[in-house]
């Protein structure tokens, strides 16, 4: 089986956060933070439709510019969700830079702003400079996109500040049966890829599809009947991002529902155990306090991020202390246990 989402850990466990999440059938990729994108090639952010930032600290949010500079002669909209206050942060970017001979620049951007009872919204066109035009607002009751393919849900959670967690889910996923397709003749070609996508957006089986052979002849099937033949689907994908979050009942409450069951959790592990003082002081995470996180959301795999310089060289340090604490298997991005 091919997963749907494929992550790529952008700066390290010592750099900053970002996790840019390529979806294999869209040509399309989303990015859950935005630190330092220096070392993302541009191809990569070209297709980025969708950014969810935890919150504005500047390791967080450094990278905004740099996306902007790249999509900026583009004809498309760059959404934007992230904590209350990011329409106010995503202006003053904006404001801090010059706007004129962009009449003839398409691009958009949406940014959304979620507090817990609302998604407040604001559209800035680049053609008019950037100018400010606030959305109706809309309620929030957990989730913040929705589509055929997944969606994406997020909780609040304490880090001084207001803080997001994210987490992707693929309702399901859709395996294509290469053997018995080559066993009942039918030609690998664009039109599987239209089979998913009428499966995923939930049409009929009776729908009719049309099956092309390289040459020309084409021949009709029921959604159906090509169901049963070649279809196997199995449960999808579940993905959830955490940075940055005191440990605290509320947090770890509402981080454990986010992130049940997920194949991989992501998340924040600043500060060794044996400064948990310290990371409580600062709202940040111990690496066991991770592995805590991750049994409780009996998680399948923990990756960890967000070190403090002050552990340089002690990377194998927070995958132990959170192995213990998980009993379960935890990876480090970049690192030999990757
Ligand atoms: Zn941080």
């Amino acid at each position: 089986m091919k997963p749907t989402f494929q992550m790529q850990w952008v700066n390290g466990p010592w750099g900053d956060p970002a996790l840019l999440v390529r979806i294999r059938w869209a040509r399309r990729a989303l990015l859950f933070d935005l630190g330092s994108m220096a070392t993302v090639p541009s191809g990569d952010l070209l297709r980025v439709s969708e950014v969810f930032v935890s919150h504005t600290h500047l390791d967080h949010f450094v990278g905004f510019d740099h996306l902007l500079r790249t999509v900026l002669g583009r004809d498309r909209i760059l959404s934007l969700f992230g904590p209350p206050g990011i329409i106010g942060n995503v202006e003053g970017k904006l404001r801090g830079y010059t706007w004129n001979l962009v009449q003839g620049y398409p691009l958009r951007l949406e940014v959304f702003e979620v507090d817990p009872d609302w998604i407040r919204g604001a559209h800035f066109a680049c053609k008019e400079a950037f100018r400010r035009q606030d959305l109706a607002a809309r309620p929030f009751t957990g989730e913040l996109w929705d589509e055929p393919g997944f969606r994406i849900r997020a909780a609040h959670l304490d880090h001084q500040i207001p803080c997001l967690a994210f987490a992707i889910e693929e309702p399901f996923h859709i395996n294509i049966d290469k053997e018995r397709l080559a066993g009942l003749d039918l030609p690998v070609g664009p039109w599987l890829a239209e089979l998913k996508a009428k499966i995923r957006a939930g049409v009929g089986d009776e729908t009719q599809i049309p099956v092309g052979w390289p040459g020309g002849r084409t021949e009709t099937f029921s959604l159906g009947e090509l169901k049963g033949a070649i279809i196997s689907v199995t449960p999808g994908q579940k993905m959830a991002y955490v940075t940055d979050a005191l440990y605290s009942p509320e947090n770890v409450a509402r981080l454990v529902t986010l992130a049940k069951g997920a194949d991989a959790l992501y998340c924040e592990a600043a500060y060794l155990d044996r400064h948990a003082s310290l990371a409580a002081e600062r709202f940040h995470l111990t690496a066991r306090q991770a592995g805590l996180i991750a049994r409780q959301a009996e998680v399948r795999r923990l990756v960890l991020f967000h070190f403090s310089p002050r552990y340089q060289g002690e990377t194998e340090a927070f995958h132990r202390e959170a192995r213990e604490a998980f009993g379960g298997w935890v990876t480090v991005p970049g690192g030999h246990w990757d």
